[in-house]
């Protein structure tokens, strides 16, 4: 048998639901995993009865895949997808596809594409989300990689994928490593989106001393609005659950959170390419915050909390905290654009930034009413440069400020930390500020390191040295931008 559609490597959560996916979309898919026992309990449980067909060697997967062959890897991140490579290479063809849908790291694609290349190999590094239920009815895929692979694997990525207004949540995103930096990007704002609703959470419990549920009733509320998201819903749905004993199981939960690694890899990406992205950057840090769980016990006991109750209206208050978590969200995004966009320049990608918010619509954790709002504004300015400059955002951002700044005075009284929406709020304050005490910052650099400073009465890109104490030197530092 020569002839299947598609093969696909590993089996564990992610691979068995894309597997069965593709199967029920009409393609042939032919499937291998390393312990190869897998694969035979693949086929004689959840695939049984389907035309999915089992390997158990890559030579023998190899051998059943219609030419070019795709070969799609659902496995771990890292070494085990250079391994799973290394092993399928002596059994393919030049011009035969490979495709990474794992979380792999975005300069481990920019090499694999060009190693690949260089051996006669097309490879795609695709990012994919959604987790299980979205590999099992539709995910959300960003391939990138080999442009030439493109059109041969497109049928199948976009029928399987996610579909909203009966456009496909998988588009092509650009060279090298630029679907697996999208997802990459895609899981930052993931961390941010549920750091912000952990805070709005936070501020509900503790500062307005709500229970459980009269919390989830609020989430709910909120889902039918310009929140409604993936995210907002589930969260509703997760205070709603109860115990054995008939409680909220949200309040057994400890709290130490847990993380694989992809919100950090945005957060250096943005140091390395000088972009503020200072929302997600604190969503990772309150995640090691959590962690010291010891540290923060014995802390809390010798600062205990001693604020008074909240007294004020907690309708506005609620509805206070509503904006604020609407407004920072929307700088998050407008962060992670700004992110997407250096990365554009720096790594030469022709970025689609309104095709990237309709991968994001549907099918990934990150999915939301929202991000047609973004669809929108790129379909009216493709060249938008920010989108605060967009009017809908910037008409909602001055509508939610009051709320998000109340909020935040709220947090600071009753001594709830809030790192995101604060993060967020004094992004904002800075990026809307034509003048910021960066003239005092240069002149200590001047001071101390002569390093120069360009002069307000003069032109761009000339730069100035002042011996600030009358006894140094006249030499400047050489100066540089970072
Ligand atoms: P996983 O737990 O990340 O990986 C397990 C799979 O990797 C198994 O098939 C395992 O084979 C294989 N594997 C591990 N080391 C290997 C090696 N050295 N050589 C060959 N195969 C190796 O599985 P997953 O959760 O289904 O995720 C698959 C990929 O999708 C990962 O990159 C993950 O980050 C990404 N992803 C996951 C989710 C999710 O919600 N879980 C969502 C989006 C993306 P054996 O059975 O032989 O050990």
């Amino acid at each position: 048998m020569d002839n299947m559609d598609i093969g696909l490597i590993g089996l564990a959560v992610m691979g068995q639901n894309l597997a069965l996916n593709i199967n029920d979309h009409g393609f042939r898919v032919a499937v291998y995993n390393r312990s190869t026992t897998k694969v035979d309990a693949f086929l004689d449980g959840p695939a049984a009865g389907t035309n999915i067909t089992g390997a158990h060697s890559s030579a023998e997967l190899a051998a059943m895949l219609a030419k070019p062959r795709k070969i799609i890897l659902m496995i771990r991140a890292g070494a085990a997808v250079d391994q799973t490579i290394e092993q399928l290479l002596p059994h393919l063809d030049p011009g035969d596809i490979i495709i990474d849908g794992g979380n792999s790291h975005f300069p481990d694609s920019n090499r694999r594409t060009r190693e690949l290349a260089e051996r006669g190999i097309r490879f795609l590094g695709c990012g994919i989300s959604g987790g299980e239920e979205g590999a099992r009815h539709g995910p959300s895929i960003m391939p990138g990689g080999n442009a030439d692979a493109w059109p041969e694997v497109k049928p199948i990525l976009q029928a399987i994928s996610a579909q909203v207004d009966g456009k496909p949540c998988c588009q092509w995103v650009g060279e090298a490593g630029a679907g697996h930096y999208v997802k990459m990007v895609h899981n930052g704002i993931e961390y941010g989106d549920m750091q912000l609703i952990c805070e709005a959470y936070h501020l509900m419990r503790s500062g307005l001393g709500m229970s459980v549920d009269e919390i989830q009733v609020i989430f709910s509320q909120w889902n039918s609005g310009v929140l409604d998201s993936y995210l907002i819903e589930i969260t509703a749905q997760i205070l709603r659950f109860k115990d054995e004993q008939g409680e909220p199981l949200i309040d057994c939960i400890l709290d130490s959170a847990g993380q694989k690694g992809t919100g950090k890899w945005t957060g250096i990406s943005a140091l390395e390419l000088g972009t503020p992205l200072t929302l997600i950057g604190e969503a990772v840090f309150a995640r090691f915050l959590s962690t010291l769980k010891e540290e923060r016990k014995q802390a809390a006991s010798q600062f205990p909390r001693q604020y008074p109750s909240y007294s004020g209206d907690r309708e506005s208050a609620v509805s206070a905290i509503h904006d604020a978590l609407y407004a920072s969200k929307i700088i998050s995004y407008t962060q992670g654009y700004m992110l997407m966009r250096e990365a554009a320049n720096h790594y030469g990608w022709n970025l689609q930034f309104g095709d990237i918010a309709l991968m994001w619509r549907g099918g990934c954790i990150i999915r939301s009413r929202f991000l047609g709002n973004i669809k929108q504004a790129f379909e009216v300015d493709p060249q938008l440069e920010n989108l605060l400059l967009n009017p809908f955002f910037s008409k909602a951002i001055d509508q939610a400020q009051v709320g998000w700044r109340k909020t935040l005075i709220l947090g600071i009284e009753q001594g709830i930390p809030l790192p995101t929406f604060s993060s967020a709020l004094a992004f904002f304050d800075g990026y809307r500020s034509a003048w910021l005490p960066a003239n005092l910052l240069q002149a200590q650099r001047d001071y101390f390191g002569a390093h120069t400073y360009e002069r307000t009465d003069r032109p761009r890109g000339e730069f100035f040295h002042t011996d600030w104490i009358g006894s140094g030197s006249s030499t400047s530092s050489t100066h540089y931008k970072a």
